[in-house]
């Protein structure tokens, strides 16, 4: 209950700049941790192992970045949020329309480090005409979603969400097993995690874990807009 009402505060704008602007949008290093999860993205999608027609995104925030390597791989991208002021800000992205926040230089670093020399303009497009379901979810109930998506999804890809969003550790391991068969002024907790307890949970909840990379976020990165002091990156299978 105290997280659902800390989430009736959240600013998606604040969001965004405390995460996707520079620092930590800084695109000149690789130290930095926007590159870092782009790069990880890329690679795991690049290896052709992830694909099929319909890509969900549980909790995708006002953010798109999560998709531009995904949107290449699926017919449709479905993005998830348990937000309207998300789900709208998402929406408005999608519509093409003014005044939303400027992804072009994520897509431009995106199309860099894939090496195709693809114009980002076209990924942009793509990632528009894909992108186009936008759905109330909450991760916390047995079914996040009320009822199941049709056609099923084929891989789900969700970023800083479930440790967001759970109180615990008992309730984290949860909604990763709910989370397959759908498959400003906020300050809100984040359950602690080392890279022992993900893989517990991630094979507790019956998923194989192909792969796990972990970012230590550098001093430069550290507060005053949260207390994280690392990101996990995985790639499982189920
Ligand atoms: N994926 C984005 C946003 C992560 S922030 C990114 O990578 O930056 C955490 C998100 O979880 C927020 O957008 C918030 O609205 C959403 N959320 C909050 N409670 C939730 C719930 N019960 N179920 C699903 N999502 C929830």
């Amino acid at each position: 209950a105290a997280l659902r009402e800390g989430y009736e505060h959240f600013d998606p704008r604040a969001y965004l700049q405390n995460n996707y602007l520079p620092p930590r949008a800084d695109f000149s290093s690789e130290e930095f941790v926007v590159p870092w999860k782009l790069r990880c993205l890329a690679e795991t999608f690049a290896t052709g192992e992830i694909h099929g027609h319909t890509l969900i995104d549980v909790g995708s925030g006002p953010t798109i970045y999560q998709l531009l390597s995904a949107c290449d791989h699926f017919e449709e991208i479905v993005a998830t949020d348990y937000l309207a002021v998300n789900r709208e800000e998402l929406g408005r992205w999608a519509r093409g329309e003014p005044g939303t926040f400027d992804w072009s230089p994520f897509i431009q670093h995106v199309c860099k480090i894939e090496g195709r020399g693809e114009p980002w303009q076209e990924k942009e497009r793509r990632l528009r005409s894909r992108l186009r379901r936008i759905l109330p979810i909450d991760v916390h109930r047995p079914d996040p979603l009320g009822s199941p998506l049709r056609p099923p999804a084929d891989a789900l890809l969700s970023a800083f969400c479930l440790e967001a969003v759970s109180p615990d550790r008992a309730a984290f391991t949860r909604a990763l097993t709910h989370s397959f068969y759908l498959a400003g002024p906020a300050r809100l907790p984040v359950v602690p995690l080392d890279a022992g307890a993900v893989r517990e949970a991630v094979a507790s909840a019956g998923f194989a874990l192909r792969e796990l990379r972990v970012y230590a976020m550098p001093p430069a990165l550290r507060p005053p807009v949260d207390d994280v002091d690392g990101v996990f990156f995985a790639h499982a299978q189920k």
